[in-house]
């Protein structure tokens, strides 16, 4: 029979690939950039690695139903349709506002691949995750399995661990971005060639988001230990200024390499401003995670 990455036609190990970009101090640094935006050209890198796990359990279990919830450009809805829709499953997304007359190009795709959409409102939104409301969504829509927004939770864990054991060579330092927080808080759970992690987060709210992330560890062991930074954002989640723009368009043509602006350009941007300024010492092995994200480039 086959797995589950040779049913969705997913590629891993992802590439390790070694980056010389042109900026100050850089000679003093290894630079590695692993390469997860190449798994699968719809199913965004970080999303998969979420996911695998989750998957691979509903499957198993015969799971005929599965809901998740997110906005109306989210990348974890995206791949999820698209994993639901390629493996059989049914599939309800749960959308924060309406989009209904108006949607995105993913809620587009989506419903090409036989997702049921159903909005909800801001204030209901915002129960997303409360216990008695999920299992009240889940009842009325027969729902077997929901999945967090992100598809952060525990569950998440195990395929970051597999992340980490395609890596075989010492890294001191490894970037990854932090939105809902399951990667970063997946990493830091599990072990491998990293010593440390530093997560650069993509939205605005430094104590929501740390403590987002502190909850989804929750007693499980720390065996990565990771800090987040909160200065490269940008001012929040999809907010990008000229500048930063630019320096996707000029990397990604410099380097070879896709960078966007809402996850991996603020990566790389906070890669670029961290070597420059010193604030690593010299000598580093330093691992960009790129997680991918390129379809909603668009
Ligand atoms: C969702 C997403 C992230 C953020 O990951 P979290 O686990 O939510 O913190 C990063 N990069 C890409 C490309 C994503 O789609």
């Amino acid at each position: 029979m086959q797995t589950l990455s040779q049913q969705l036609n997913i590629l891993t190990p992802s590439p390790l690939q070694r980056i010389q970009p042109q900026w100050r101090n850089c000679a003093d640094y290894q630079i590695y950039i692993k390469r997860d935006d190449l798994i699968h050209p719809i199913i965004s890198g970080n999303k998969w690695r979420k996911l695998s796990n989750v998957l691979e359990v509903a499957t198993k279990n015969g799971t005929e139903h599965i809901g998740s919830f997110g906005g109306g450009y989210s990348n974890h809805i995206h791949a999820l349709a698209y994993c639901c829709h390629t493996l059989g499953i049914r599939f309800t997304a749960f959308i924060r506002g309406n989009y209904s007359g108006n949607e995105t190009p993913m809620l587009n795709d989506i419903a090409c691949w036989g997702a049921e959409i159903c909005y909800l409102s801001k204030l209901d939104y915002k129960q997303r995750d409360q216990s008695g409301f999920v299992s009240e969504l889940a009842r009325n829509h027969s729902i077997d399995y929901m999945i967090p927004e992100g598809g952060s939770q525990a569950d998440c864990f195990a395929g970051m661990q597999h992340l980490l054991d395609e890596i075989d060579e010492p890294f001191d330092v490894m970037l990854s971005p932090v939105a809902s927080g399951g990667t970063i808080a997946g990493l830091a759970t599990s072990a491998g060639h990293v010593t440390n992690i530093i997560g650069i987060a993509v939205l605005k709210g430094q104590a929501y988001i740390d403590d987002l992330v502190a909850d989804l560890i929750g007693s499980i062991n720390v065996n990565t230990p990771y800090s987040i930074h909160h200065e490269y954002h940008g001012g929040g989640y999809a907010k990008a200024n000229t500048e930063l723009k630019h320096f996707c368009a000029d990397s990604t043509k410099a380097l070879g390499i896709p960078f966007e602006p809402v996850y991996s350009g603020k990566v790389l941007f906070a890669l670029k401003h961290m070597i420059e300024k010193g604030l690593l010492p010299k000598g580093t092995r330093l691992l960009m995670l790129h997680t991918g994200g390129m379809q909603s480039a668009r």
